[in-house]
């Protein structure tokens, strides 16, 4: 296939995902715990979020409509996870079964158009416990927020659930999923019905589960690091029995050269306006490869080989130190990486970088 020669790519494992999916979902269903599997950092493309499903995911959630709507064809019930734009809500209500609402003029939107496509849009009040992202602030806010949304036509209040370590970094604990509970009583209350689902949070959450301390209330969790990285994000730590190279990320060798480690002239700025500094090491060989910040941002990448020290870059070009490399690299050779959640959220979403697929496995 021509595009497997294309660089620079992201390669994706899918028997891999499907393997992370899978440990994620059992670990969590041994607990009465549903996932949500969240396809946001590889901008909801179907044939990934199938590897996900084929895993055991029991529902699928994206922030973004547009996502929701590539993978209209899946067979999963379908949660927005960002609040919706009141711009939107007839999207919303057409490709999203449940979305994570906290505003009741956009709640009332979303009624009406549910109303017009004859549907019934279920949704999921967010509330607030601490993080200081999305979510309704306190119970008094929440019973009149309630008091407005419970005789809606086109909408189903079916849960609760809030986001923690987003903004604030705030851990969730029992303390603070505790009141999630609390707030879960008193909407169940005022509806007089029990709700169906209570949703703890993101990969921040699972080491609540691992621990056993998870909240038997707690039924669904929305899970994307976790499982495409195979690691928590409460305290960033690997999850036993997953794999964290799913998505690696080959870059092209375009210069070789042996050159010395201090730049020669006068220092000013670098390309991103900051004053670089460096390390005399003496003359080293240095590989310049064909990707650069457009593509990663700022955002950490780890060399799977070892030896390979990154040394900087600017927008399209991305500078590394291979002396050290027993291995003989040669123009046109590559290098691979390991990435961090934020390097693969930008380079599943630039144009520039080719994906390429690889079951290793047949599917199930
Ligand atoms: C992105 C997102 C998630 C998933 O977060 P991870 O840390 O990747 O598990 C869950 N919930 C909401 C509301 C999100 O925006």
């Amino acid at each position: 296939m021509e595009s497997d020669k294309m660089n620079p790519k992201v390669t994706i494992d899918l028997a891999k995902l499907r393997h992370n999916a899978r440990v994620m979902t059992e670990k969590c269903n041994e607990y009465g715990i549903a996932i949500a599997g969240v396809t946001k950092v590889f901008g909801g493309r179907p044939e990934i979020a199938q590897a996900m499903i084929d895993g055991g995911i029991q529902y699928l959630a994206d922030s973004r409509v547009e996502n929701l709507k590539k993978m209209k064809d899946l067979s999963l019930p379908k949660i927005l996870l960002r609040l919706p734009m009141i711009s939107r809500v007839d999207d919303v209500v057409k490709y999203c079964d449940i979305s994570l609402n906290s505003e009741v003029e956009t709640i009332i939107a979303l009624s009406q158009a549910a109303e017009k496509q004859h549907k019934t849009h279920k949704i999921i009040l967010m509330v607030d416990l601490g993080d200081l992202r999305e979510g309704i602030f306190d119970s008094q806010a929440l019973k009149l927020a309630l008091d407005e949304i419970k005789n809606l036509k086109g909408i189903k209040v079916v849960g609760i659930g809030t986001n923690l370590t987003c903004y604030g970094g705030v851990i969730p604990d029992e303390e603070n999923l505790g009141r999630l509970i609390a707030y879960a009583s008193e909407i169940e209350a005022v509806l007089g019905t029990k709700l169906e689902i209570i949703s703890g949070g993101n990969s921040s959450s699972i080491y609540m589960v691992q621990e056993g301390r998870m909240l038997e209330e707690v039924n669904l969790l929305r899970l994307g690091e976790a499982i495409v990285l195979g690691t928590e994000s409460a305290y960033g730590n690997v999850i036993p029995g997953t794999h964290q190279d799913i998505f690696q990320l080959e870059a092209e060798i375009i210069e070789i050269k042996e050159k010395p480690s201090i730049p020669i002239g006068k220092i000013g700025m670098d390309a991103f306006g900051n004053k670089p500094s460096f390390e005399d090491k003496g003359v080293r060989k240095r590989a310049i490869l064909a990707v650069g910040k457009q593509d990663i941002g700022t955002h950490a990448i780890r060399p799977v080989n070892v030896n390979v020290i990154i040394l900087g870059g600017s927008s399209d070009h991305l500078i590394v130190d291979i002396t050290d490399c027993d291995m003989q690299h040669q123009i046109g050779s590559t290098l691979t990486f390991d990435l961090t959640y934020g390097a693969l959220l930008s380079l599943m979403t630039s144009e520039y970088i080719y994906k390429q697929m690889n079951d290793t496995k047949p599917r199930p």
